[in-house]
């Protein structure tokens, strides 16, 4: 299953919300998902899902509220995979009082003829109903790719008011959403891991904040890893240079004074290195019986050095 109905399922169990929220989560779901289509030479008032959590949480609440306002039917297509599309049909719900009603008690005029839904405006004032709002919104047109494999979340409205409406309750909680124009949406979207765990926090969804949060803790590893990599092998190229240099200068002590009449010291360190091109400096001093540090190895090097350059001159 993907990313996002695992959040969807989610937020769809939970439970023991205050009245308020509830309504403010089902009039963030139908201000946001609403659609009029005109199907077979009718239009209709539509909510359409592929998410079933999603369609049987609406079509209960919708219920309880106007118990003959929604019908539900499912649709395989064949569009993309083999899928069930979910289609709530609200059409006739205006004509009811108790429908009139409830679609006024959300902001929403419906002109079937006309094709058109009016929003008013729709004023939460409480926190925990913008929460609710945004929860619903998510769950009629948000969707959130895999973390695997990149963050990004969006949302696709249909109309700008709802889109303006949208942004303006992110903003309450500190999200800073980019709007786009797809098609004929509005497409409200964030790019940020950090946004999208703040997001999920908000609208409670909190077993996909932690398994984002793991996900996230795993991409930075192994990021680490590779730096440190990469590190590595930088510094053993830097190891095999100096080692090149430093045989080279040996070879030439060995073939002009011989490396046998090198002090003891020095000839002993001259064998390990020619012997060993590929080890680092503090290794070579582990080979040395008393062992000897890195910068005691180094030294000896540099003395190495010093006559081979001191006899390069004197040939000169
Ligand atoms: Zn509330």
């Amino acid at each position: 299953m993907s990313f996002s109905s695992d959040i969807k399922d989610e937020v769809c169990r939970l439970q023991n919300e205050k009245p308020c929220c509830r309504f403010a989560e089902l009039a963030g779901i139908l201000r946001t998902g609403l659609i009029i289509r005109e199907i077979r030479k009718k239009n209709l008032l539509l909510f359409i899902t592929e998410h079933a959590p999603v369609s049987r949480m609406v079509y209960s609440r919708v219920k309880e509220i106007v118990p003959d306002g929604v019908e539900i039917s499912g649709e395989k297509t064949t569009r993309f995979k083999r899928h069930v599309v979910y289609r709530l049909n609200f059409s006739g719900i205006e004509d009811l009082d108790e429908g009139n009603k409830f679609l006024n008690s959300i902001g929403i005029n419906i002109n079937l003829q006309q094709q058109k839904i009016e929003y008013f405006e729709f004023k939460l004032q409480d926190r925990c109903c913008i929460r609710a709002y945004l929860r619903g919104g998510f769950l009629a047109v948000g969707s959130v790719s895999n973390p695997d494999k990149s963050y990004h979340i969006e949302m696709a409205f249909t109309n700008s008011k709802i889109s303006g409406e949208f942004i303006k309750y992110m903003e309450c909680y500190d999200l800073k959403p980019k709007l786009i124009q797809r098609k004929n949406y509005d497409i409200v979207y964030m790019k940020e891991g950090q946004d999208i765990v703040d997001f999920l926090n908000i609208i409670n969804a909190h077993n996909a904040l932690l398994e984002m949060e793991n996900i996230r803790i795993l991409k930075d590893m192994r990021n680490q890893v590779n730096r440190l990599v990469n590190c590595e092998t930088a510094n053993l190229e830097k190891t095999v240079n100096a080692s090149l240099k430093q045989v080279s200068y040996i070879k030439y002590l060995d073939d002009t004074v011989g490396i046998e009449n090198l002090p003891v010291n020095l000839r002993e360190i001259a064998r390990l290195r020619m012997e060993n091109p590929e080890a680092s400096l503090s290794e070579l001093g582990k080979m040395l019986n008393p062992k000897l540090s890195k910068s005691g190895v180094n030294h000896r090097m540099r003395r190495l050095q010093k006559l081979a350059t001191d006899l390069m001159d004197k040939e000169k």
